[in-house]
């Protein structure tokens, strides 16, 4: 690619301002399409401001636009075909497609050699599975929400019907923990992959992120990325994903994959020699990948619902601020906080820190 390039980007919110502010040293420019108003990007990105779909927005996109990306996998299908015949997308319009439902992302798993759920269309599981089941809807579902957890032997038709939307059925894991890989996939097939990242989540939304994963080995390291490459080559991928996995044992079973850039990497900013970020803008635009080693131990809290004294936080050694401009809202993510420490006893006494600094805001 020549020239100063501009990426495109379907959405505009924290993701979207994290990518283009890691753009910016890079000489590589954003234009975001984002229907909200002051989205989170548009300090960093320029902003068309219209739907994902908006027929202008798009032309204007593949007119203008040297590559476009997401940074939301729910993104319209034919949108994103539009783009791909007249500018590279990536990731590929089947990779976000398919991510967009649970259903057709579970069976590309299965068919890529990922071990998952057990899982089926409730009509195809009439009695549940025998560990109990969790109906979830195939599309728009997140943060927990559009999901029901059933007990052993209970029918799921009822709870599918309950949800009002087309839904799939999946048999309870009895994890040990949830973890994700976050990796990247450059234009000629090189492949790499950040150590595996802790997730603690708390009502369906993630708090804490924690890398690398305490306990980590090799062994499980190189199921991980056995995992990411999986998916990655299934797709002829171009940039980074995100897959969400449950940890039963040695064994890792992949829950959820995200098309994009991905809470659970936001520590790589300070905590790896290459950003998921940066990563990814480098993937999509042609660039050689980043070394993705380790700075330090470190760990990502989320910033939820309301704003932190930003003084308090950041008299904890190594701890990094990061505010998205939003406007603070139950439930909702306006930030982050990552420490990075030189040792995990450090990083750990850093985190406790952060944590008590954030139970203080209002
Ligand atoms: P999801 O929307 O698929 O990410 O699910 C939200 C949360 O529900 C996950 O982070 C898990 O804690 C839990 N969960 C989802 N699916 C399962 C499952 N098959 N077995 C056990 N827990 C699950």
């Amino acid at each position: 690619m020549q020239g100063d390039p501009l990426v495109g980007i379907l959405g505009g919110g924290q993701l979207g301002r994290m990518l283009a502010l890691a753009g910016l040293p890079l000489g590589i420019r954003c234009l975001c399409v984002e229907p909200a108003p002051d989205p989170p990007a548009a300090p960093a990105a320029e902003v068309l401001r219209a739907h994902y779909g908006d027929p202008a927005a798009l032309a204007e996109l593949a007119r203008r636009c040297d590559v476009v990306t997401v940074e939301l996998e729910h993104v319209p299908a034919d949108a994103l075909s539009w783009l791909a015949d007249r500018v590279p997308v990536h990731p590929s319009p089947e990779a976000i497609v398919t991510a967009q439902d649970r259903l057709a992302e579970k069976r590309a798993l299965r068919a890529a050699g990922v071990g998952t759920a057990d899982f089926g269309e409730p009509d195809h599981v009439p009695g549940g599975f025998p560990a109990g089941t969790i109906v979830k809807v195939r599309t728009g579902g997140y943060d927990g929400r559009g999901q029901e957890r059933l007990p052993p032997g209970v029918d799921p038709r009822d709870a599918a019907s309950r949800l009002g939307a087309p839904s799939l059925a999946e048999g309870v894991v009895a994890f040990d923990r949830e973890v994700s890989v976050v990796a990247a996939r450059g234009v000629d097939g090189t492949v790499r992959t950040w150590p595996l990242v802790e997730n603690h989540h708390a009502e369906g939304i993630l708090r804490t992120a924690i890398a690398p994963a305490p306990g980590d080995t090799p062994v499980l390291e190189a199921e991980a990325e056995a995992i990411a490459r999986a998916w990655l080559e299934r797709f002829g991928y171009v940039g980074v994903v995100a897959i969400e996995l449950f940890q039963v044992g040695d064994l890792l079973l992949a829950n959820e994959v995200a098309p994009r850039v991905h809470n659970s990497g936001h520590w790589t900013i300070e905590g790896a020699v290459t950003s998921q970020f940066e990563q990814h803008l480098r993937a999509i635009t042609g660039l050689p990948l980043g070394d993705t080693g380790l700075v330090g131990p470190s760990a990502t809290v989320n910033v939820i619902g309301a704003l932190p004294d930003p003084a308090t936080v950041l008299a904890v050694p190594g701890a990094h601020l990061h505010l998205y401009a939003k406007a603070p809202r139950p439930a909702r993510k306006i930030g982050h906080v990552t420490v990075v420490g030189t040792t995990v006893a450090e990083r750990d006494e850093r985190l406790a820190r952060v944590g008590e600094a954030l139970a203080g805001a209002r």
